[in-house]
């Protein structure tokens, strides 16, 4: 897969976004590894800290994270680009907190929304192993926004008070000194 080959992003008022997302039957299918391959390009390709299926518009519940430290999260852990694979939350704590989000599908917005800051969650690797994690704070963020694209369920759903947007002059998933984080 070539870069100029990357697919395109659904945007917002594509129906695919507002789907219910199918569970992976064939982890090791040759689809699914191909599918896994082009979210990762495509999440690199826009300095995202993470995609879902659905944004490239296979409806497989099946997401991307790649968190790496930005001018929002400087202190974002910097992992390698993961597939999770029928991912789901088993457990989390009371504690909810707020921050802003974007989202490669929903261009020139952001929204203070509030997350679970502790999630246990359970999801299948690219090899097929099932994995058991505990995630906090930005990692519990990107997991529970993407976690929603499975669902057909957008991060200006869950923004509580309206005075908790942000309007951007350009996408954001154009990388300046203030939107840098697209998930
Ligand atoms: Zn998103």
């Amino acid at each position: 897969m070539t870069m100029n080959k990357l697919p395109a992003i659904a945007q917002i008022g594509e129906p695919i976004l507002r789907n219910q997302a199918k569970p992976v039957d064939k982890i090791l299918d040759h689809t699914i590894i191909e599918l896994i391959d082009r979210l990762i390009n495509t999440a690199i390709a826009n300095q995202g800290v993470g995609i879902a299926a659905p944004q490239i518009s296979q409806p497989y519940r099946l997401f991307i994270i790649a968190s790496h430290p930005n001018d929002r999260y400087p202190h974002a852990p910097t992992m390698a680009p993961t597939a999770m694979i029928n991912p789901q939350i088993l457990s989390h704590g009371d504690e909810v907190v707020k921050d802003w989000e974007g989202c490669l599908s929903v261009p020139n917005v952001r929204g203070l929304v509030p997350r679970y800051r502790s999630i246990e969650v359970e999801y299948t690797t690219q090899q097929g192993e099932t994995k058991q994690e505990i995630l906090t704070d930005f990692v519990a963020r990107i997991f529970q926004h993407e976690l929603d694209h499975l669902d057909g369920i957008l991060f200006i759903d869950r923004v509580t008070d309206p005075a908790d947007f942000l309007f951007c002059k350009q996408p954001t998933y154009v990388r300046d000194s203030e939107n840098s984080t697209c998930f």
